[in-house]
């Protein structure tokens, strides 16, 4: 059987997957390493120190690259979140996050047993997060049991707002917190130095930001924690009992060493990508759609609120999807069908002529329904 995607030759601008677009390189590499368990062809125990292929110069280049002590492959950002508040928790037990932040990190927190406490974020129309209110917060919960960790989603996947981290953490630190960022959306976009910004752990994703076949992701630490996170199994001496011995043993884990080279040159041109998602959000608001989150914005994911297309969709036969088969018409992907009153796009790697094409598809799509919203 072969499924082939409708999407395929799309302008992509779905915030999941702009970053995660395999390279050529990567493409080659997931043919050649399909088969199951072919990364496992020489390896003594553990998957970080195989040498044939190279995965341990490649996760000592990664820790190079995070600037961490540490570097563990994982199965994603969850994973890596999973992993550290696992073996942090303790019996009633606090984690900070911030209000924007990710679904996964309150799974994996409700998976490790402990309570979450939530700095709260600004609201409409910018939803920001006030770094000196984690002090306030970190106060009230201690009242309540000991807080354990902090994460700071760095930036957030729903407005893509990012907060000044090493502020986070200074403050988290004057209370003894370990902070974790959260960088799904940031590690293979822009840079992360992880002991510059003094964070105590960092969590990417390969299949969100580092052009990647997914599930892969990465998770850095401070060495210190190593011995809390990285404890051994007393029964099986080389195997990592929070990774459960191994983790994303397989092709994802090529495909993010085959993007790797690329990856390190294409942080280095995140402010080109900044400027480009400026222009588009100063485009999209002259059309009178509204950026929600910081502005100006400093990050490829925009969400913009967009209430003449809710208001055509109340008056139209498709109703809310009717955007959605719109843009398809267009061969254009990313916004969830049903959505409206308001969307997600990201412009990151996507070329200027090809954003042009978009924004001018909203433009004819707002010409075309004008006349539903004068009746
Ligand atoms: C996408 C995303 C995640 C999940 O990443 P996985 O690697 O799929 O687990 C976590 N946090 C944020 C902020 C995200 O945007």
């Amino acid at each position: 059987m072969f499924i082939p995607r409708q999407t395929k030759d799309f302008i992509n601008i779905d915030p999941l997957q702009t970053g995660g677009i395999l390279t050529e390189d990567a493409k080659r590499m997931l043919l050649e390493w399909g088969d199951g368990y072919s990364v496992c062809d020489f390896c003594e125990g553990s998957l970080h120190d195989i040498k044939n292929p190279p995965i341990k110069d490649f996760v000592q280049q990664l820790a190079e690259f995070l600037d961490c002590d540490i570097v563990r492959i994982t199965t994603g950002a969850r994973e890596g979140k999973f992993v550290v508040m696992h073996s942090l928790a303790k019996k009633d037990a606090w984690i900070i996050v911030d209000s924007n932040a990710h679904y996964s990190t309150f799974i994996a927190a409700e998976r490790s047993g402990l309570n979450v406490a939530e700095v709260p974020n600004s609201g409409y129309p910018e939803f920001k997060i006030y770094e000196e209110k984690f002090a306030d917060v970190i106060e009230e919960t201690k009242k309540k049991g000991e807080v354990v960790l902090a994460v700071l989603t760095y930036p957030d996947g729903n407005y893509g707002n990012l907060p000044n981290a090493e502020k986070v953490i200074k403050i988290c630190h004057e209370y003894e917190v370990p902070v974790l960022l959260n960088c799904a959306y940031s590690i293979g976009r822009m840079e992360i130095k992880a002991n510059e910004l003094d964070a105590d752990f960092v969590v990417g994703s390969g299949h969100k930001s580092m052009a990647s076949a997914g599930p892969v992701g990465v998770l850095g630490m401070k060495e210190e924690f190593a011995k809390i996170v990285l404890r051994k199994s007393e029964r099986f001496k080389n195997k990592e009992i929070e990774l459960l011995g191994c983790t994303a043993r397989g092709v994802p884990l090529m495909t993010l060493m085959a993007s790797f080279p690329h990856v390190k040159e294409r942080v280095k041109r995140w402010n080109e990508e900044v400027e480009k998602a400026r222009w588009f959000a100063d485009k999209m608001e002259e059309m009178g759609f509204k950026l929600l989150g910081e502005k100006p914005h400093n990050h490829d994911l925009m969400h913009f609120e967009s209430l003449q297309f809710y208001e055509i969709s109340k008056k139209v036969k498709a109703r809310g999807y009717f955007l959605y088969k719109e843009l398809k018409k267009r061969k254009i992907h990313g916004i969830k069908p049903g959505r409206t009153k308001s969307f997600k796009v990201s412009t990151y790697m996507v070329p200027k002529d090809k954003l042009e094409i978009v924004l001018n598809a909203f433009e004819e799509i707002l010409e075309k329904y004008k006349h539903t919203l004068e009746s």
